[in-house]
């Protein structure tokens, strides 16, 4: 099965019945999110129930479970998290900058197993977000950066979508 993104956002082949697109947990309606809650987004959701989408967390894959505390990059994003010059700082204070980085492994594993050309990541998150996180001060205040995961995916050449990118041409996939 052949999909196009019409305005050149994606442009993925679908092989052997697996999954094409991989999405944060939490948009297809899981209560994964630190404070056990989702962000449900219902066409994401029809995407997982008509098997063309694979859900994943990734702090859930680093190690946490939900609840847990919430987490914010202190001194850069994602991509200075990668090269060891910000860390992840749970609001308590602790260092958790490992999980954070595990979590993102264990995703471009999964990522790379699936095949996935195309992974739509929750905004904002210190793991997920692809265009905005939190600036590390729990003031919530944003900031232009990506967070660990979608840092990692970056760098290994997948296409990271946030999920208002994505939602804009679902229609054209779906
Ligand atoms: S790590 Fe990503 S998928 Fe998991 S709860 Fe946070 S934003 Fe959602």
């Amino acid at each position: 099965m052949y999909w196009l993104c019409q305005q050149g956002m994606c442009d993925v082949t679908r092989q052997g019945g697996e999954a094409l697109i991989l999405v944060s947990s939490c948009l297809a309606g899981l209560k994964v999110r630190y404070d056990g809650t989702d962000c449900l987004d219902h066409k994401i959701s029809q995407l997982i129930k008509a098997k063309k989408a694979m859900p994943v967390c990734p702090e859930l894959l680093g190690g946490f479970s939900t609840p847990r505390e919430p987490a914010e990059i202190v001194g850069g994003d994602g991509g200075d998290v990668l090269d060891g010059k910000a860390k992840v700082i749970g609001k308590s204070g602790e260092d958790v900058t490992d999980q954070y980085l595990k979590g993102a492994r264990i995703t471009l594993k999964k990522v790379m197993e699936a095949n996935a050309k195309v992974v739509v990541l929750k905004e904002n998150s210190p793991s997920c977000g692809s265009t905005m996180i939190y600036n590390g001060e729990f003031s919530g205040t944003k900031i232009a950066g990506n967070g660990v995961t979608a840092a990692l995916l970056l760098r290994n050449g997948v296409q990271v979508l946030s999920e208002e990118q994505f939602l804009n041409h679902v229609d054209d996939i779906i």
